[in-house]
């Protein structure tokens, strides 16, 4: 029997457990993940601006999983590839003969001053629902003091998180308006950042970036953020400072953090991985999600993280590892991507989507249903029919 060890149940390690539970191999699979739940990421922007409870997008994950599954809840601290171990916080070190490791993604601070703790961060439910606490008490002491400075908000980058993030705290903005006596206007919302949903072409981003700038939103693009103050941001060549009650570190993001710690040929805490998701160095090791980092064959370049993609490195990775043990050819990665929905709130969105071959441009409300669809999907086979992530 063999012993794999399955890190993280993001979408890329649980898409792992259900491939691996199908598998006709002798194996003895164990999951770990630091909480008892699956979140999906692809949401936490809505539980950060307040607009949903963080129940909503959280699974437990023994429901979804294959009994055949042992699931482990600790936190991994360092994988050692010589001795084929994983040190964790509570179980000590435990043996694998074959490693899935989809630890997925951590926010990237590009070493800025005050960005890991002044900024708010989105990369989990704890900092995602501590931001929406975070926003509550400055509207809060905005209904005490008047003072105008609790409704400035900044976010900083230029990327989906802030860009989604934006939409959905134009979307509250009213219901706030209300609840704690000011007029919309008076919430001001700014973007900073070097580009522009640089994933969408010039026509989508335009209509993405007029669309909030109709709804009061300011960008101050072209720029970098230099540091993140308990009151602030300084930006530009000539460090300029733009007051805000609170600032969301929406930069961008890199690998687990356990990727540097455990000595791998990095950048970014994503390591580059073979044509079957395994390492050259530990042949033994598949890294999937937000931890590889796979070239695009046309351009050269590294593909970007996303949850689709991470999907689909989880299935190609178990299909190479059956081959592997099977003694069958690899199934070279070989990726489409289904296209990039952007959401502006609950009611706009631009979506580039791939039908055919052809890549199909869609702004407005129509984006927006198609956002919610993929939502509602996933989260109905997450959590109705334990169908978890299938293809
Ligand atoms: C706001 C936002 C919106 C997004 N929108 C989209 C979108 O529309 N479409 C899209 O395709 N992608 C989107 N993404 C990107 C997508 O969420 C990520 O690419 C995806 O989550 C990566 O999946 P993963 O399985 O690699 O890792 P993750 O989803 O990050 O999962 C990692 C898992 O590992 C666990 N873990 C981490 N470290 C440890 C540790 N040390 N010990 C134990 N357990 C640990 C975590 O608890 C988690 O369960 C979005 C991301 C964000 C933040």
């Amino acid at each position: 029997m063999k012993k794999v060890l399955v890190l993280g149940a993001g979408y890329a390690g649980l898409r792992a457990c259900k491939r691996l539970a199908k598998s006709k191999q002798d194996l003895e699979v164990t999951l770990v993940d630091r909480t008892p739940y699956h979140y999906d990421a692809t949401q936490l922007y809505r539980v950060a601006a307040g607009s949903i409870p963080a129940a909503k997008i959280m699974f437990r994950i023994p429901d979804l999983i294959s009994p055949k599954i042992k699931f482990i809840q600790d936190e991994v601290q360092v994988i050692n590839g010589e001795q084929n171990t994983v040190t964790m916080a509570e179980h000590g070190e435990i043996g694998y003969d074959y490693l899935f490791n989809g630890l997925g993604f951590e926010p990237e601070t590009f070493n800025t001053p005050g960005a890991a703790t002044d900024g708010l961060q989105i990369s989990n439910i704890e900092n995602s629902t501590r931001d929406a606490e975070a926003l509550q008490t400055a509207l809060e002491q905005y209904a005490q003091t008047k003072d105008p400075k609790f409704l400035r908000v900044v976010t900083v980058g230029g990327g989906f998180t802030s860009i989604e993030l934006i939409g959905e705290l134009v979307h509250m903005v009213p219901k706030w308006a209300k609840q704690y006596g000011f007029k919309r206007d008076d919430f001001q919302i700014t973007c900073i950042a070097p580009n522009f949903l640089g994933m969408f072409n010039e026509k989508q981003a335009t209509y993405a970036k007029r669309y909030l700038e109709k709804k009061g939103v300011q960008f101050i693009l072209g720029v970098t953020v230099n540091e993140v103050t308990d009151d602030g941001v300084f930006y530009g060549d000539d460090n300029q400072f733009i007051e805000a009650a609170r600032v969301f570190w929406t930069a961008g993001v890199k690998g687990s953090d356990v990727i540097a710690a455990s000595g791998y040929e990095e950048h970014r805490n994503r390591v580059l991985v073979n044509d079957d998701m395994s390492l050259t160095a530990y042949p033994n090791q598949y890294l999937i999600g937000d931890v590889s980092a796979v070239k695009e064959p046309q351009s050269g370049r590294v593909y970007p993280t996303t949850a689709q993609i991470s999907i689909y490195e989880a299935s190609n990775a178990v299909a190479n590892f059956e081959n592997k043990l099977a003694g069958k050819p690899i199934v070279p990665f070989n990726y489409h991507s289904l296209g990039t929905v952007c959401s502006l709130g609950p009611y706009n969105a631009v979506a580039d989507v791939a039908l055919g071959g052809l890549s199909v441009k869609i702004n407005g409300f129509p984006a927006a249903v198609l956002k919610n669809i993929i939502f509602k999907r996933s989260s109905y086979e997450l959590s109705g029919l334990k169908m978890m992530l299938q293809s």
